[in-house]
């Protein structure tokens, strides 16, 4: 369960995220730590689905800390690469960080015309009270857009420069962080499951 402070770990080592999340928790009364904050390492991210791997990445991080344990698993899903980067979203360049995975997606793409350039953001959250809790707690999200040519905008994370929002008119990287938040595939999944979040936290 959480310690005496309310903590749960967040299992992730993105800093983007944690913010984002530590943002969209705010309203539960959740302490997000960070899993740098332990010492811990990433586990391999071995499943086929984002959640899987949001599982595996919460039970890891429960069962390391003995903490309350919460994952997010997201990536982008491009239609005109069959869903591609998608689970290997962050490993897309071979570990070359988010300007190499840019440049290989918009050099993937080049030839893809403006119609045929949509894409998804995709997050499924998973929240473990802890490592073997056999009911955990399952928010999934998913944010359509397109992907533009050249990079725009300075807030956010990885692909967020080049995710645009028909809707909003911009990019990710060009909207406000509450926006952002209100809008995107993390909080759609955070907002399904606030509600038992909240729950939980008011029950200790
Ligand atoms: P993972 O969930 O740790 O495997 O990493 C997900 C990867 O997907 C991130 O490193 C980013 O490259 C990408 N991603 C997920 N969500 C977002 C987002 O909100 N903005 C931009 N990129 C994202």
């Amino acid at each position: 369960m959480t310690d005496r402070a309310g903590r749960w770990i967040f299992a992730s080592g993105n800093t983007g995220k944690f913010s984002e999340l530590e943002a969209l928790l705010a309203p539960t009364g959740i302490t997000l730590v960070a899993r740098n904050e332990f010492g811990l390492e990433s586990p391999e991210e071995t499943g086929r689905t984002f959640l899987e791997n949001a599982l595996l990445k919460a039970r890891h991080a429960a069962a390391a800390t003995g903490l309350a344990a919460i994952a997010d698993d997201s990536g982008l899903a491009v239609d005109a690469l069959d869903g591609a980067p998608g689970v290997r979203s962050a490993r897309f360049a071979d570990g070359g960080g988010s300007r190499a995975n840019i440049a290989k997606l918009l050099e993937l793409m080049e030839d893809v015309s403006g119609p045929d350039r949509g894409a998804r953001f995709c997050c499924v959250v998973v929240a473990l009270v802890r490592w073997d809790d056999p009911m955990p707690l399952i928010g999934t999200g998913e944010w359509r857009g397109s992907i533009v040519r050249e990079p725009r905008g300075t807030s956010g994370f990885g692909y967020d420069p080049v995710f645009f929002d028909p809707r909003l008119g911009a990019t990710a990287a060009e909207l406000k962080a509450e926006v952002k938040n209100r809008v995107s595939h993390r909080g759609q999944a955070l907002a399904q499951i606030e509600k038992a979040l909240r729950e939980l936290t008011a029950t200790g």
